[in-house]
């Protein structure tokens, strides 16, 4: 993994594209699933040094989307012909676990799609919850596996609790879920050893879905102002290390869910998404978030994508996609097929 991670000349690494791409197609097939992505909410109590919804960011303008907002929103994935809706959020205690429930009833009843949960770390009563709700999946990234970084990164939360997300992502697999996970690339201070010991966690996890991202930085994140150059040994957040992390999850997890992402397409628009589906990945996640919303999901700043509605996401995806040969996928695209969902 070593050997790889660190390889930089192009015609040596084509093998490991061909692989990682082999892999995928054997494994998960050809077909590309659309996941449509809410960010319900933008408030969080954390302090995620590299976050831009973090807590102290006081400049940052908040929403919080009406239960029937969203819900209109999985209607919306639903229109486009998207199986699965992902509601994502920061830990926002302005949303009552019940109210989080009702949304998921509502959406599994009015649309029948595969419902993620993306809301940070709750407690096993809420994640019980939402699973009898009708919750399919919860995506969790634990961004490192490197624990003295993790801590460094994850401060505790206002009641001083802990973070410890690999030990949550096993409670969510025991109840039941599909999990998802992933990492940054190129955080100040990882190193090379790190990434491969993230792929051997993802390994060890299991996970059904995997997202790895370079790190962007944004200026008004502690992360973001202590970024610099790269220091000799710490591996680049640039593209090709992206690229690299996913043809070899892909090799490491091959059943695995791998999206290529937002954070790739705003590193290169023209060709990152579709240079990630070729390298291993075999999922997309439109934003279907209303347009008003969009800008304040202000993670890390100049994302692309924040100015097209749903309907222009839609439309430029499947063009994307028909241009390199990918179909889209139909119904909910599970990586542990179960009979209810794929039916
Ligand atoms: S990463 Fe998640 S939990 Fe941490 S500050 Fe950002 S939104 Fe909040």
């Amino acid at each position: 993994m070593l050997g790889w991670l660190t390889e930089t000349d192009a015609d040596r690494l084509q093998p490991l594209w061909a692989e990682a791409d082999r892999v995928r197609r054997e494994r998960v097939g050809e077909a590309v699933h659309l996941r449509g992505l809410v960010e319900i909410s933008n408030y969080c109590v954390r302090r995620c040094a590299y976050c831009g919804l973090r807590v102290e960011r006081t400049a940052l303008a908040r929403y919080r989307m009406t239960a029937d907002e969203v819900v209109g929103s999985a209607r919306a994935a639903f229109k486009f012909g998207y199986g699965t809706v992902v509601l994502q959020a920061g830990e926002d205690p302005g949303w009552r676990a019940e109210e989080i429930a009702d949304m998921v009833r509502r959406i599994k009843a009015e649309t029948g799609l595969a419902v993620t949960l993306s809301l940070g770390e709750q407690t096993p009563a809420e994640w019980k919850l939402w699973r009898a709700a009708g919750a399919d999946r919860y995506l969790l990234r634990f961004e490192t596996s490197n624990r003295a970084l993790y801590d460094l990164i994850h401060p505790a939360g206002p009641t001083g609790q802990l973070s410890d997300r690999i030990a949550m992502l096993r409670d969510l697999r025991a109840l039941g879920y599909e999990i998802g996970s992933g990492v940054m690339i190129g955080i100040p201070g990882q190193t090379y050893a790190d990434l491969a010991g993230d792929l051997e966690t993802f390994r060890e996890l299991d996970l059904d879905m995997i997202g790895v991202g370079p790190f962007i930085p944004h200026p008004d994140t502690p992360l973001g102002q202590a970024a610099t150059e790269p220091v000799p040994g710490q591996p680049p957040a640039d593209e090709l290390m992206t690229f690299k992390m996913i043809a070899l999850t892909r090799l490491v997890c091959p059943r695995a869910n791998i999206p290529s992402t937002t954070a790739l397409a705003t590193l290169n628009l023209e060709q990152g998404r579709e240079l990630g589906l070729q390298r291993g990945a075999n999922i997309v996640m439109p934003n279907v978030t209303p347009l008003q919303y969009r800008a304040l999901y202000e993670i890390y700043p100049d994302k692309a994508c924040i100015r097209e509605d749903g309907a222009q996401c839609n439309f430029c995806l499947r063009g994307r996609l028909a241009a390199i040969g990918r179909p889209v996928g139909r119904g909910p695209g599970s990586a542990r097929p179960d009979p209810k969902l794929t039916a």
